[in-house]
């Protein structure tokens, strides 16, 4: 296996004191503890209180006291938060970095990723909340007799449940716009994880966040996630499909609202045009970023027969020559997964595909030679329907491989799953590469890149497609979503009847040409 790797990292070098964040959580009634752990050698790092029901209660109190004053500020205001937070993020990436490699044990790149989306999240919001919140004038039922206008309000606290594989990024950048359209946040952090998001809204509070507008929740799933989901005006959840139905139908229970950003099997297609070493560079990062623990990883890849022996020598080389290693510096390309437990499901994803027929390019093996969760970074062929990892996210470092013969071929392999959160294309023909992207099922289609470019255009939402999710986060949709709209319609000069003395006949006949009327005039439809 040519794959290098370098040496264990020093975690006593990380300069975050974890003590100091503990108390961020609120969990008055709580005693109990849980413990979390260093991916890159499984030590214990420290404890955070397991919350409980009463813990939840308590922070949607305190959360809704502090959202009354928070939501009569001018949007300005609270805009200055977060500019003062997007150079604080900046400022302070180093212990950020270290920090989310320590719980994470992700490469620093990886990390820096997140760092990025939150900066670009914060600045992007920052300065649109005004306009996305303005009050619309709108047309009104009777041109110059009503008139209609929209306002945005708040929706009160939102609830949001995160993941592990993004700590920093999925805890905090949802919780922008939330803040920012005059919300209070509740947050639940992956058990696994929750240091990171601690750290993050300590910032936002040096920041100049009120005290209390966002209350962290640490502990179990299914224990804090339902009083949360009950408690709250607005549930954004980040996390597998399994999990987001059980969120969906307890909303729905609720009629509240809420956006579910879930699982994908994410396809690319290499077009016959394609730049090879462009393309495999691409993939490789499309694949392997955060050990494929990436919701928008791509773990199927289809090429055309065309070049298809000659992609694979240029892909696989470009895996083969990935540094894997625990360092906190750069030069890493490949870190740990997050857990024992995952180890074991990807591990048997690949045992089960090899058994079942699938041959391996390069990897297969865990690597407890680095790390004690490392797997290495692995690439199939002769995947088939009779193996679980055809249809199922792995969200583990393995990619399927395979040839195709035309566009309409690739199309309805792209499609054939019951996700659709994100697709990549590689092509030197652009116009195919839009038109090929518009028959893809899927939220997000990149066009020469795998998932940055359409994670990164932030003025457009994103979100997934069938089983991949309901809602949009970014763009307008991402903050609107966090408000309730409200039309406020004033009826000017007659009333919605007929005028007093004149005979509803004569009303309706009048009212009648005068629809005939308004559908013929271009600015009164
Ligand atoms: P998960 O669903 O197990 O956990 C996500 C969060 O939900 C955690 O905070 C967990 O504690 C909490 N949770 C667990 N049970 C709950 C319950 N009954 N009620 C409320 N909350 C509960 O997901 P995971 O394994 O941590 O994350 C990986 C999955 O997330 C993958 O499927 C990945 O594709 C997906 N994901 C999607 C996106 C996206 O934007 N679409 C982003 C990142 C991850």
């Amino acid at each position: 296996m040519g794959m290098s790797s370098t040496g264990a990292g020093n975690v006593s070098e990380v300069a975050v004191s974890l003590e100091a964040l503990e108390p961020l959580v609120t969990a008055p009634e709580t005693d109990a503890t849980f413990p979390v752990e260093a991916p890159f050698t499984g030590d214990e790092i420290g404890r955070l209180p397991a919350c409980v029901s009463a813990d939840v209660e308590a922070a949607f109190d305190r959360a809704a006291e502090a959202q009354t004053d928070w939501r009569d500020r001018d949007v300005s205001d609270r805009a200055a938060v977060f500019i003062r937070y997007h150079d604080r993020i900046i400022d302070n990436r180093e212990e950020l970095l270290d920090l989310i490699q320590y719980e994470t044990g992700k490469a620093r790149r990886h990390a820096y990723e997140e760092l990025l989306d939150v900066a670009i999240t914060a600045r992007y919001y920052a300065y649109r909340a005004e306009s996305f919140l303005e009050t619309e004038p709108r047309a009104g039922a009777l041109p110059g007799m009503t008139e209609t206008t929209v306002n945005y309000r708040p929706v009160g606290t939102v609830g949001i449940i995160s993941p592990w594989n993004y700590p920093l990024s999925l805890s905090v950048s949802d919780a922008i716009p939330a803040l920012l359209a005059g919300n209070a946040v509740v947050l639940k952090p992956d058990e696994q994880t929750s240091y990171t998001a601690l750290k993050a809204f300590e910032l936002l509070l040096e920041a100049g966040l009120p005290d209390d507008l966002v209350q962290i929740v640490t502990g179990d799933g299914p224990t804090i996630g339902e009083p949360l989901v009950a408690n709250a005006d607005y549930v954004c959840f980040t996390g597998s499909t399994e999990t987001g139905r059980a969120v969906a139908s307890q909303a729905g229970r609720h009629l509240t609202d809420c956006s579910l950003e879930l699982g994908g099997k994410n396809p690319a297609i290499v077009r016959a045009d394609a730049d090879i070493d462009r393309a495999a560079e691409g993939l490789v990062r499309g694949c392997f970023t955060n050990a494929g623990q990436l919701c928008l990883s791509i773990e199927r890849l289809y090429v055309h027969e065309a070049i298809y022996d000659r992609f694979l020598d240029a892909f696989v080389a470009a895996v083969e020559s990935m540094p894997l290693g625990t360092d906190y510096s750069y030069d890493i390309e490949m870190g740990s997964l997050i857990s024992g437990s995952h180890l074991e499901a990807v591990e048997q994803y690949v045992e089960d595909a090899v058994a079942g027929g699938a041959t391996v390019l390069t990897g297969g093996s865990p690597r407890p030679d680095i790390g004690p969760y490392f797997y290495e970074p692995t690439v199939l062929e002769d995947v088939d329907e009779s193996m679980a990892l055809c249809a199922e996210e792995t969200f583990g470092p393995v990619v399927a491989v395979s040839a195709y013969s035309d566009d309409a071929d690739a199309i309805e392999r792209a499609n054939d799953t019951d996700y659709g959160l994100n697709a990549a294309v590689w092509t030197d023909d652009l116009d195919a590469g839009r038109q090929l992207a518009e028959r893809i099922d899927a939220g997000t289609v990149n066009v020469n890149e795998s998932y940055a470019a359409a994670w990164a255009s932030l003025d457009a939402p994103m979100g997934g497609m069938k089983d991949s999710g309901v809602g949009r986060r970014h763009g307008e949709v991402g903050l609107s979503r966090y408000t309730e709209a409200q039309t406020v319609a004033v009826q000017k000069h007659l009333g919605m009847t007929a005028p007093p003395g004149v005979p509803y006949w004569l009303y309706a006949g009048v009212m009648s040409r005068l629809l005939k009327l308004q559908r013929r005039v271009p600015g009164l439809r």
